[in-house]
């Protein structure tokens, strides 16, 4: 069965909108589905509605932001109620957060002499919460860089002219949102924060402390053997094992919908959990 647990749709930084992307995965052969949008549930329902029409199973996802030992990590939840109270002002603060975040950003471009990014990264989000990825597409539209790795490098990560730091939620308030809401709680793409091993099992360690259950074996961005380091993490720990592309847009040819390798077989399937 093909599986993919974790994609984003244009409520968050993703090029399709959520029905889109959808119908996309089922023609990719995709079975059981989440969009997990960055810090919202927006496109859950349009995703639902869609699911329901085309026979796929959809299972309510998001990601959060977290700032861990002035880290940002992120963690995935799956399988949960997104009407609940605990999530809802979760996700409030974390979009208060992009609000506040977007302002300063483009701030910074306007005095490193790059006018317009706040109007320009909205033109790109259709009106919805901002991300780095809307100011990426801003800045290679208006030719400061050719494509979303180089403008990352040169504006928007770390010491750039367009990063602005601060804190995100803790691991421990993401972690029992997810919990709270009945869901489960997964650490996305753990091989790409490049931790030291000692820091990874501390990171580990922390979140199922929390009540975290899961981390993600199979990610679109690993090669075989950050997968295989992470299958027995997941072994050692006894976590469950979740597999998902972190699809973008389709014009990321390095990513596509739904095409994963199997779960190791020593791993436990996260969704045996559903
Ligand atoms: P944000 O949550 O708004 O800070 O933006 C983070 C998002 O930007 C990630 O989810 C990716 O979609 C994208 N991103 C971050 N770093 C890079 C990078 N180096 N290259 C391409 N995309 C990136
Ligand atoms: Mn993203
Ligand atoms: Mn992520
Ligand atoms: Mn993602």
């Amino acid at each position: 069965m093909k599986i993919d647990l974790h994609t984003h749709s244009t409520a968050s930084d993703g090029r399709l909108a959520p029905a889109e992307l959808v119908h996309r995965s089922a023609a990719a052969g995709v079975e059981l589905l989440a969009l997990t949008d960055h810090d919202g549930v927006d496109g859950l329902d349009e995703a639902r509605q869609s699911a329901k029409d085309i026979g796929i199973r959809l299972i309510n996802g998001i990601e959060l932001s977290v700032t861990w030992h002035k880290r940002t990590i992120h963690i995935v939840g799956l399988h949960f109620d997104p009407n609940s109270a605990p999530l809802q002002a979760g996700i409030e603060s974390l979009q208060d957060f992009r609000r506040s975040r977007a302002i300063e950003i483009a701030a910074k471009l306007d005095s490193a002499g790059i006018t317009g990014a706040y109007e320009g990264a909205q033109a790109f989000s259709g009106g919805n919460m901002l991300g780095r990825m809307h100011f990426a597409n801003f800045l290679i539209a208006a030719g400061y860089a050719k494509n979303v790795r180089s403008v990352f490098k040169k504006y928007l990560v770390n010491n750039k002219p367009g990063y602005v730091s601060g804190d995100w939620a803790t691991l421990n308030e993401a972690v029992s949102w997810i919990t709270q809401a009945g869901g489960v709680a997964v650490i996305a793409h753990p091989a790409r924060y490049k931790l030291t091993r000692t820091k990874l099992r501390k990171l580990i360690k922390d979140f199922m402390a929390a009540g975290g259950q899961a981390i993600e074996v199979v990610s679109g961005s690993y090669c075989i053997n950050e997968m295989n380091t992470m299958a027995c993490h997941a072994v050692d720990f006894d976590l469950y094992a979740s597999c998902g592309s972190d699809f973008h847009d389709p014009d990321f040819p390095w990513i596509k919908l739904g095409q994963l390798p199997d779960l190791p077989d020593k791993c436990k399937p996260v969704w045996d959990l559903f």
